[in-house]
């Protein structure tokens, strides 16, 4: 390992708790980046700190990784990645790293080897220790992904999701503040306030993302090939 590299980004399909698994992992900064491909989807995952905005002040919250300059990173639920699950995304096969072991890895409806996951390449590189940074994170899901979900559509393009969206931003600022920080109480509508309060609390159904596709988030229902996933602030 480098010691010219102080951090490495965790992606969109792994959070920090996985990396810590991994021994080369153990001593880097994790940060999380954007990945952001269109302009909204600018800080769906991010970095926070408490340090002048400048370069060198920002480069040593990472290197040093003291708690009170570089606070948490806000991550999405790794399963929502296109890669956390092994599989074949046109042979509509999705396995976690064990059903995918008991078939050595090779798609059971095409014969071909599967698109291996982050999730099952972590299980590889772990030697099995557990261990914490001293970072924490946070999990959110995009609150587009949720109005739409409590107002009952598919897409988080219609009318209806936006319209919510831009009155919630319009009352209480940012994404960020109503996703992490204000006080559920106030906000009116009660399917989407306890939309919110699942995520917050990990109350919610994943189909994990495989082989190029985005895991589907179910708030309220199941969805088919279920995780629970618990969701800890972890320090
Ligand atoms: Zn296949």
């Amino acid at each position: 390992q480098s010691h010219h590299i102080y951090a490495l980004e965790s992606g969109l399909s792994a959070d920090p708790s996985m990396i810590w698994k991994i021994p080369d992992g153990r001593n880097l900064s994790i940060i999380s980046n954007s990945d952001a491909h269109s302009g909204e989807k600018i800080g769906r995952e991010a970095n926070v700190f408490d340090t002048n905005i400048d370069y060198y002040s920002i480069i040593e919250a990472i290197k040093s990784k003291d708690p009170s300059k570089f606070l948490y990173t806000i991550e999405f639920y790794p399963e929502e990645g296109k890669y956390h699950y092994d599989g074949h995304r046109l042979c509509d096969i999705s396995l976690s790293p064990e059903d995918s072991k008991k078939y050595n890895e090779i798609c059971p409806r095409c014969g071909k080897p599967l698109t291996i996951g982050v999730l099952n390449r972590v299980e590889k590189l772990s030697n099995g220790d557990c261990f914490k940074n001293n970072i924490p994170f946070k999990k959110i899901v995009p609150l587009k992904e949720i109005i739409a979900e409590c107002v009952g559509v598919v897409g988080v393009n219609s009318k209806s999701v936006q319209k919510e969206y831009d009155k919630l931003i319009n009352s209480f600022k940012s994404e960020f503040n109503i996703l992490l920080n204000i006080s559920l109480d106030n906000i009116e509508d009660k399917i989407i306030r306890d939309g919110i309060k699942r995520v917050r609390s990990g109350e919610l159904n994943i189909a994990p993302g495989f082989d190029g596709e985005y895991g589907k988030v179910s708030i309220f229902s199941e969805v088919k090939k279920t995780q629970k996933v618990s969701q800890k602030i972890l320090f």
